[in-house]
């Protein structure tokens, strides 16, 4: 079958079947989950190492009707795992209810950022994530503080999950090349993750500080908090000089503040 990438899905097939088991094999199963789901399994590359391994249940999910067509008769023994739709609006529940499970994936690169971000809205069932990103959002994701790349995506995921780039793959072992080079990020879910306090909130104030990343935060919070509020040093910072653990401290504080 001769199957002719869609630009507009991000296809970028992976050829190297080396790189496949390096990356299916980053899974670690931490946390424990029974079930593994995969973005985007195309024409199987990833999923056929996942559907081997007997440690976990494979799922996918597929924007691509051709690929499924393409996939069910590739893998008769998938065919109900398999499912048709766009995983920023596919409703998870509907797979996996309450159960973990794991996120794998060699993302489409349009989209790989608010994949994360979907990630993150269902983190509690989610103790771990593989997924392949262009390398300069694989960088943005693990950026510390103090670094241009830091921004709402560092703090976000490093707020719920220890982050490590793995490793990165070249262009040419994609059809078709994408002409930049990608790299391979493991994300564990971190204990605190469960019982953060005032999760919307934490949201809130850093995607409020980084939409204005040059201003300090005294004036970046301008419309959220009172003067009044913004008495502590730490609000003269700019939201880069600020590290995760800082993040996390405002949002707390905040939390005090308006409660007393
Ligand atoms: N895993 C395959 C394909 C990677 S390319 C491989 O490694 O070769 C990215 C894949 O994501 C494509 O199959 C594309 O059709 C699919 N995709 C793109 N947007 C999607 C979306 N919103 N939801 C689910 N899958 C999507």
């Amino acid at each position: 079958m001769n199957i002719k990438p869609k630009k507009s899905l991000g296809q970028h097939f992976l050829r190297d079947d080396n790189i496949a088991k390096k990356i299916t094999g980053s899974l670690t199963c931490y946390g424990n989950y029974k079930k593994v789901l995969e973005v985007g399994p195309g024409m199987g590359i990833l999923s056929k190492h996942l559907l081997k391994n007997p440690a976990f249940e494979w799922y996918g999910i597929e924007f691509d009707n051709e690929l499924v067509d393409y996939f069910k008769k590739q893998f008769p023994d998938a065919e109900s795992k398999i499912n048709y739709g766009d995983f920023l609006n596919y409703d998870l529940n509907s797979l996996f209810n309450n159960e973990k499970y794991g996120l794998i994936g060699n993302f489409p690169y349009n989209i790989s950022s608010q994949i994360v971000l979907k990630a993150l809205k269902h983190k509690t069932q989610i103790p771990e994530i593989i997924g392949m990103f262009q390398k300069e959002v694989a960088l943005r994701i693990a950026a510390n503080h103090g670094n241009k790349t830091y921004g709402i995506l560092s703090v976000l995921c490093q707020a719920f999950y220890d982050v490590e780039v793995l490793f990165d793959v070249g262009d040419k072992v994609f059809y078709p090349p994408p002409n930049i080079i990608s790299a391979v990020v493991r994300m564990k879910l971190k204990d605190n993750a469960t019982d953060f306090k005032n999760e919307k909130q934490f949201f809130q104030i850093v995607k409020i500080a980084f939409n204005q990343r040059r201003k300090t935060l005294r004036n970046a919070l301008k419309s959220y908090l009172s003067s009044d509020a913004m008495k502590p040093a730490l609000f003269d910072k700019r939201a880069e000089q600020l590290s995760v653990e800082d993040f996390i401290m405002l949002n707390d504080y905040v939390t005090n503040y308006k409660n007393s």
